[in-house]
């Protein structure tokens, strides 16, 4: 993380934001400073647990994740700029949690102010190892960024106490009901050497969906809590509860428990070369890609308990795909890629980020969405009806507020997105320009990555590796992980350099310093092995915009179309359109035309199309037998990453296309 630094054009519009804006404004709000925003509570938890101020634990069960979360992003912001006053704060914040910590390690502030020593006895419902889970990922990234090993120490603490109260026989079989903490452990075995930790996440993903079942007859137990008062009947699906992870073959249940649970079993099968696990993760990413996944890498089509439901039910109006849930999904397809080294992993995270993420976050960093339709008709989203969760315009903050900091510590943590890292090698995911300071043999090596993506298909390399070169770059393309010998005499490995070749790329090209050459490509990636000196490499691709459409299995989108160019989807607003964008008809023949308009949104290649729309009626009768005439007009597109920036509106992805006899 703290070699890496992004200077793009795209992203740095939101990375800037997040020291600038992000942190500040979420720091307001977990303080509850924000006017017209709703309460968070979070902060005044945390003192009133630590006994500096008295009254009631206010919020949900998992509010303390929100100041966890905003902890996590500070880390991360922290490595790409120093900033000694966030750093203060944090420190405090961690004091903070230091205090708010009961004698025996657990940390949750619901329980300590509300249940006094009464832990750990609602799993299902109570959050409080899911929260733990987000206080480690903090802690650790805290860790690896600043070398402060204060928070590392507290949540070690906390992850001991866990290791000792989930082996007693009071515990056998017992899971959390939110999945994180399995993550967030083997996060901790890595940075600590601690090998239980990563041995008790192991535990927790192999006794999910075992017999005896824990959660589902938690609440028949003596000294259960019942912090929800939720009368429904516990569903073993929803917690992914209903089978042994390794025989899971479709995405179930809640979707951001199912993508963090996902998250871990990858990690786990890595770990101890479990192929069944590594099998079940492969079914469940297929699943979700080919049958529940929204073009926009959205997850969790219901409304109702924000969920995966069925193959192919992928409504557009009354969807779910929470922020989190894609941010979760992208988290595991990163792990997939780099465990397997394969690019089409990538191209799904990419696809989740910049879109689903991205539009869950203002261009001014102030206002947020939880929820991700691909169509909005302002006018019925009310209250107690189907449309209830969604929202037409951003919010300043949630009551519950998992979505802004998860957001946040996305953004924050781009460069973790943008490649990996490995002795002697470099994996190029993301085209984000960027400067990239690693090693080859112990000596630096610079790459320094300039890119118009996702304008242009167009990126450039500079590597930096020192030494001198003795052969043609052709000739060094045969000299697959040799030594060579620079002019000075000093001997160096080759390093190598894998480019990812999106899917949607066309004719993709690569020079090195001017002159044509042919990449060996293996999984996706382009592999160039050199005793690199001072090279420039250059990777073009076309990115054409394109009309897709869904299988015709997805009822929602039968007989509809979409525009795509490179990974961002693209949509209709009603500023550009006109209203009832249900009236418009996409005309796929004719071309599309791209422009650059470098005064809208901060800058963004709009695509236009030709269209019809059904004229309205004179009559203002609300059926008729006279078939509406088809009226000549044009489309205009903008990605959807960026809409609900002007003003409220309208929004469609996905539109009807005519028909020849049209
Ligand atoms: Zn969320």
């Amino acid at each position: 993380m703290n070699h890496i630094r992004i200077e793009d054009a795209f992203w740095n519009r939101y990375t800037k934001l997040v020291t600038a804006e992000i942190i500040p404004y979420q720091w307001r709000a977990l303080n509850d400073q924000v006017e017209d925003a709703e309460p968070s509570h979070c902060i005044s938890n945390f003192r009133i647990a630590a006994g500096l101020e008295q009254g009631d634990f206010s919020g949900w069960v998992f509010q303390d994740t929100d100041l966890a979360k905003w902890l996590e992003a500070v880390a991360y912001s922290l490595s790409y700029e120093q900033n000694t006053n966030l750093e203060k704060l944090a420190d405090e914040a961690i004091e903070l949690v230091g205090s708010a910590q009961e004698e025996n390690g657990y940390l949750n502030t619901c329980f300590t102010i509300g249940y006094p020593g009464r832990q750990f006895k609602n799993l299902k419902e109570g959050h409080e190892l899911y929260t733990a889970g987000h206080f480690i990922e903090a802690a650790v990234a805290y860790y690896k960024v600043t070398g402060k090993d204060r928070f590392l120490n507290i949540m070690r603490k906390t992850a001991d106490l866990i290791c000792d109260v989930f082996h007693t026989s009071r515990y056998e079989n017992a899971v959390c009901g939110h999945e994180e903490i399995e993550l967030a452990l083997v996060k901790l075995a890595d940075v600590t050497g601690e090998e239980k930790y990563r041995s008790m996440a192991f535990d927790f993903i192999n006794r999910r969906g075992c017999e005896p079942n824990y959660l589902f007859t938690e609440s028949d137990r003596d000294d259960y809590i019942d912090v929800w008062h939720d009368k429904n009947p516990y569903l073993n699906v929803y917690g992914q509860n209903h089978l042994p992870v390794r025989e899971q073959k479709t995405a179930e249940g809640h979707a951001v428990r199912a993508v963090y649970l996902y998250c871990a079993m990858a990690d786990l099968a890595y770990a101890y070369q479990d192929l069944a696990l590594w099998q079940a993760c492969e079914n469940l990413y297929r699943n979700i890609v080919e049958k529940r996944m929204y073009l926009t890498g959205g997850i969790g089509s219901s409304g109702i308990l924000e969920r995966f439901t069925v193959d192919y039910d992928l409504p557009n109006d009354t969807n779910y795909s929470e922020s989190c849930a894609s941010i979760g999904f992208a988290l595991f397809c990163r792990r997939m890629a780099q465990i397997s080294g394969d690019a089409g992993y990538i191209d799904t995270m990419e696809l989740a980020l910049m879109n689903t993420v991205l539009s869950g976050i203002a261009m001014d960093g102030k206002s947020f969405f939880y929820v991700n339709p691909l169509e909005v008709w302002p006018r019925n989203c009310i209250p107690m009806t189907d449309k209830n969760h969604i929202k037409p315009i951003r919010q300043k903050w949630f009551g519950c507020a998992c979505c802004p900091p998860n957001i946040t510590r996305t953004l924050a943590s781009l460069g973790e997105y943008v490649c990996f890292v490995e002795k002697n090698a470099l994996w190029l995911n993301l085209f984000a320009g960027c400067t990239i300071e690693t090693e080859r043999d112990g000596e630096p090596l610079t790459i320094k990555i300039d890119s118009r993506f996702p304008y242009e298909g167009r990126v450039q390399l500079q590597v930096d590796g020192g030494g001198e070169l003795k052969h043609t770059a052709d000739e060094a393309r045969h000299n697959t992980g040799r030594s060579e010998t620079d002019a000075s005499g000093t001997e160096h490995s080759s390093f190598e350099l894998r480019i990812r070749i999106p899917a949607y790329a066309k004719n993709p090209c690569f020079t090195i310093d001017g002159k044509s050459v042919t990449p060996q490509v293996e999984h996706g990636y382009a592999v160039f092995r050199e005793n690199w000196s001072h090279q420039c490499i250059s990777f073009t691709f076309e990115m054409k915009a394109q009309f897709v459409y869904a299988n015709p299995a997805v009822h929602a989108d039968a007989g509809k179309t979409a525009l795509m160019r490179g990974p961002l989807v693209y949509c209709l607003e009603e500023e550009d359109n006109g209203e009832n964008l249900a009236a418009l008809y996409a005309d796929t023949n004719a071309p599309v035309r791209e422009t650059f308009e470098p005064d809208l949104m901060g800058g963004t290649v709009v695509l236009h199309a030709s269209g019809r729309r059904v004229s309205s009626r004179e009559s203002v009768s609300l059926y008729s037998a006279q078939k509406p005439a088809l009226e000549e007009t044009s489309l205009t597109f903008v990605p959807y990453h960026s809409w609900g920036n002007r003003k409220p509106g309208e929004m469609a992805v996905w539109m009807k296309y005519m028909t020849t006899d049209q």
